[in-house]
């Protein structure tokens, strides 16, 4: 079959699908139109950018910085509570949307692309998953997060570098102190990848979906902070801030 005939019957497909299954917003549930992805440009204006990256000094990286020894923090949106950011992300975790994850971490490269903050950055480290979550959801929300930011960023990304030990009651369910305990034994770096030469002396980014009271942050920021050498920053789609 000749290529032209393949690409006709392919893009007639696709015009069916989409005749049938039209792909909607997964903000306002509109359909979308052939240029626009995931989110329509209505409410891809909404989104309200902290421009965290374009200064190292921001409540978050303040607030980090306090706590451990990083280089910096920052968040690319504000989360809101009625705003589209927290239907987007309610939908990443718990209704199966992954493209939601992709298409956060695409903004977010894009938007660091050119920081001096993050300029120096090694290595992206999605916060990990416990494996049993990880098979209920299908996927680690940053870890696609991580692979959008990659599209833009080129940066390799390390899922295998931390790891989740136990698993945890759903977060919503506890009161602040009583999070931050139950977080502080729940991540491990792994020993066998922390001896490898190439992670030595590199600057890594954890990344996260959302940052709350910062405690899975910092717990991760501090087994990255056992690798010799090594400088971490920390990175969060939204921060109620
Ligand atoms: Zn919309």
């Amino acid at each position: 079959m000749q290529i032209s005939q393949k690409k006709n019957r392919k893009r007639a497909w696709e015009d069916y699908l989409d005749f049938f299954y039209p792909e909607c917003c997964c903000g306002c549930g509109q359909r979308l139109l052939g240029s626009e992805n995931t989110l329509c440009g209505r409410c891809m204006e909404q989104l309200a950018y902290t421009c965290h990256e374009k200064s190292g000094s921001n409540p978050l990286a303040a607030r980090m910085k306090s706590l451990l020894p990083i280089e910096t923090a920052a968040a690319l949106l504000r989360f809101n509570k009625e705003g589209i950011i927290q239907a987007l992300l309610h939908q990443l975790k718990y209704q199966n949307q992954p493209q939601i994850g992709i298409m956060l971490g695409r903004i977010a490269g894009q938007r660091l692309l050119d920081s001096p903050v993050f300029g120096s950055v090694d290595f992206l480290v999605p916060v990990p998953l416990h494996p049993k979550k990880l098979k209920k959801r299908g996927y680690n929300q940053s870890l696609l997060i991580a692979q959008g930011m990659n599209e833009f960023l080129g940066k390799a990304i390390c899922p295998e570098l931390l790891a989740k030990r136990i698993s945890s009651q759903s977060q919503t369910q506890k009161n602040r102190i009583a999070r931050w305990e139950n977080i502080k034994e729940n991540f491990d770096l792994n020993p066998e990848i922390q001896q490898e030469k190439k992670f030595h002396n590199r600057h890594f980014l954890l990344v996260d979906d959302v940052v709350t009271t910062g405690a899975t942050a910092s717990r991760c920021c501090q087994e990255l902070l056992r690798i010799p050498g090594s400088k971490v920053s920390f990175y969060a789609i939204a921060h109620p801030d």
